[in-house]
């Protein structure tokens, strides 16, 4: 059981067909579409790790659903794989996506666009971003600055809950950032309903992820302080945050 992993079934119009992003596991997916009733049209992979395919390989044996992937990755069960600028086009479901290539957490990673949301995996997450683990900073800043322009009202879903952690991080980079403290309250709160906090939108995450705001004065102060020294430029302020946040621990939850 994969605990703070989201797979996302998008369906369009009620009767049609739906897709599902990033299926870890196959058992939840699979119980939902029965319980619902409804027909898998594709299956969107955003990346190679296995909490993001797991499900694929049993889902495709139940429903023959095609597995759209990263082209630059190698994912066995993808059979159609797809890089930056294509749209997918699935007229079942009554949908249509735009990818893009945004490279940082892993090499091929790819996000999904269209119908007013974005499918980020493990690229921009609530009030953070991925680690870097196959790219640069310079990579991953790239693909967090094509996100952030996406139109402000695009609904963010990402590949886990992992907000509340993210923004008492961004809370030490940002004190006095008044959003952030409204946000951190609020989905604390979700979290202890039992509640997602996913998605948000790209503005909730400009005004509230420090990920983003690389150029904003008081995150380029705490970058500097954590670093030790000036940092000339955006790059170098995201790289010192991403190592700050590497190595970070909320002191009260030391031992975990
Ligand atoms: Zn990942």
């Amino acid at each position: 059981m994969l605990g703070d992993n989201y797979a996302w079934i998008v369906g369009q119009v009620a009767g049609s067909a739906v897709i599902i992003v990033d299926p870890g596991e196959a058992a939840p997916v699979a119980g939902s579409l029965a319980s619902a009733r409804q027909r898998l049209a594709a299956i969107l992979l955003t990346h190679h790790h296995a909490d993001h395919v797991g499900g694929v390989a049993d889902l495709q044996s139940k429903t023959r659903a095609p597995a759209y992937g990263p082209r630059h990755e190698s994912i066995p069960t993808v059979d159609r794989p797809v890089g930056d600028g294509d749209r997918i086009d699935l007229p079942d479901a009554a949908l249509t996506f735009d990818v893009l290539h945004v490279p940082g957490h892993t090499a091929g990673h790819v996000a999904y666009h269209g119908h007013g949301s974005v499918f980020t995996g493990d690229t921009l997450f609530g009030g953070g971003c991925g680690r870097l683990l196959e790219g640069s900073a310079r990579e991953m800043l790239g693909s967090l600055q094509r996100l952030a322009a996406l139109p402000p009202a695009t609904e963010v879903y990402c590949g886990h809950e992992y907000t509340v952690a993210n923004l008492r991080f961004a809370a030490q980079v940002e004190p006095e950032n008044g959003e952030l403290a409204r946000r951190l309250a609020d989905a604390t709160r979700r979290r202890s309903d039992g509640q997602p906090t996913v998605p948000s939108t790209i503005a909730v995450e400009l005004e509230t992820n420090p990920f983003l705001r690389c150029t904003q004065p008081a995150v380029i102060v705490a970058a500097e302080r954590f670093a030790g020294r000036a940092l000339v430029d955006e790059t170098e302020v995201f790289a010192a945050l991403r190592q700050w946040k590497d190595g970070w621990r909320e002191p009260h939850r030391a031992s975990d």
